[in-house]
């Protein structure tokens, strides 16, 4: 039960989808506890910064960050209000007392396992007024015990199936901060899924650092795979539409393929990050794949799911990187075909074993190489979404849009779509027939609901 509402707090969300997953499941549980969140941070009692360590000086600006933070606190003091100061996520389990120490003004600092204690720590603190570090890895209780009901923002909404990598790419902190791969059991998994389309979801995004290594407890007690997850997720009546994120290449398997030609529900949409079109590239970041293996993996999956989008991420310039392997990058992106990319100049995360290997690319160097790389991604988007052209496909509208009447939603293959309609359309699948096409985005007409 809500408990009345006496106190407020503000969230500030960095970084991926995992950290989005967490932010809503905090702020659950912060309103089971009677908070209100506020958005103004200055009337916060309680500010909490889901921190993101992917980016090179992260720590750095979270630090900046607390410092503003601290100077309201003190602030707020002199007022005769006393103001907790959290720190979660990977910056959190990376820098552990290192932030507190650092930047007293910090009152806890939890790590991303732990948050199921959060409403407990933040007691605790006003009690005792000590400062906590919780970067523990207990394995599966902090879902188990983020037991508040869940509430739904968007008709598409995250459900976290699995945590952590075993995978130790060499230029990647998620190992370090997310800990050893861990699957949620099926029932427990169902069980959100249903509370979810109950409140509202019509599309469930499957999130996991690598989701597709998935292998949790099924009913019977054996182990399952993300396949036989999905085909149990779409039994769930009122389920629109599953998608899920991050995957590897590596465990792609052939189940999961052949699901991608049998669940209907399952979008025709896959992102399958290569990082690098340089077999040796690959190897140096230990991705445990190579181009060939790719390759085969999306012939095999648009035999099984012809019109299929893909989607992938690409680092460019890591060390050691020749002018040649830059292209074969290019080349590998030339005869795949993407629908949408994400591409990064190679930069140094402290703590990684790429980030003490000599032979690092000169930034002037790397600028030029992703220039041209994101130039040819970007055709191939623009030259994607105009396919649409004069088509009537079907869009689950999420959210309003920024004109008036206007509404915005996603196709099965992940375009963001805008159209204009009477009625409030959020949650709801229309057909629209798209008019006009650009890189990053559809606009439409509705056709039919
Ligand atoms: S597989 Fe993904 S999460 Fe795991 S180490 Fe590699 S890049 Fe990081």
């Amino acid at each position: 039960m809500q408990r009345p509402s006496t106190k407020s707090y503000f969230l500030k969300t960095f970084g991926c989808q995992m950290n989005v997953y967490d932010s809503e499941r905090m702020t659950e549980s912060l309103t089971r506890d009677g908070y209100s969140e506020t958005a103004e941070i200055a009337d916060a009692d309680l500010v909490i910064l889901n921190t993101c360590h992917i980016r090179e000086k992260a720590a750095e600006k979270v630090y900046s960050d607390l410092g503003r933070i601290r100077d309201m606190k003190d602030a707020r003091k002199r007022d005769g209000k006393d103001t907790v100061i959290a720190v979660t996520g990977c910056v959190a389990q990376a820098e552990g007392r290192e932030i507190t120490t650092r930047q007293p003004a910090v009152d806890l600092v939890i790590g991303p396992q732990s948050y199921h204690r959060l409403p407990e720590l933040i007691a605790r603190v006003g009690n005792t007024r000590e400062r906590i570090v919780e970067t523990e890895f207990p394995g599966d209780e902090k879902f188990d015990r983020m037991s508040a009901p869940r509430r739904v923002v968007s008709p598409s909404a995250f459900l976290t199936v699995q945590e952590g990598c075993d995978k130790f790419c060499t230029f990647c902190v998620v190992p370090y901060t997310r800990g050893a791969e861990f699957s949620r059991p099926l029932a427990k998994i169902e069980n959100e899924a249903r509370e979810l389309i109950a409140a509202g979801a019509r599309e469930l995004v499957l999130l996991g650092q690598n989701v597709n290594a998935y292998h949790g407890e099924g009913h019977s007690g054996r182990s399952i795979g993300l396949a036989e997850l999905i085909r149990r997720l779409a039994d769930i009546d009122g389920l629109e539409r599953i998608r899920y994120t991050t995957s590897h290449p590596r465990d792609m398997d052939d189940d999961l393929i052949a699901a991608h030609g049998e669940v209907p529900q399952l979008m025709p949409f896959l992102h399958l990050p290569i990082q690098s079109g340089s077999d040796r590239m690959l190897a140096a970041m230990n991705r445990k794949h190579k181009t060939g293996e790719y390759i085969d993996i999306i012939d095999r999956i648009r035999s099984a799911r012809p019109d299929i989008a893909l989607s992938s991420d690409f680092i460019v310039g890591f060390p050691g990187e020749t002018a040649d392997e830059a292209e074969d990058t290019l080349k590998l992106v030339a005869a795949v075909g993407f629908a949408q990319a994400y591409s990064f100049k190679y930069s140094p995360r402290p703590g990684t074993p790429a980030s003490s290997l000599g032979d690092q690319v000169p930034d002037e160097v790397k600028s030029e190489r992703l220039q041209r790389l994101q130039a040819l991604l970007e055709d191939q988007q623009t030259e994607f979404n105009q396919r649409s052209l004069g088509a009537t496909v079907p869009v689950l509208f999420e959210r309003k849009g920024r004109q008036p009447g206007e509404f915005v939603g996603r196709t099965p293959h992940l375009q963001l779509v805008h159209a204009v309609a009477d009625g409030d359309i959020v949650g709801r699948t229309m057909g629209v027939t798209v008019t006009e096409a650009r890189r990053a985005s559809l606009s439409g007409v509705i056709a039919s609901a």
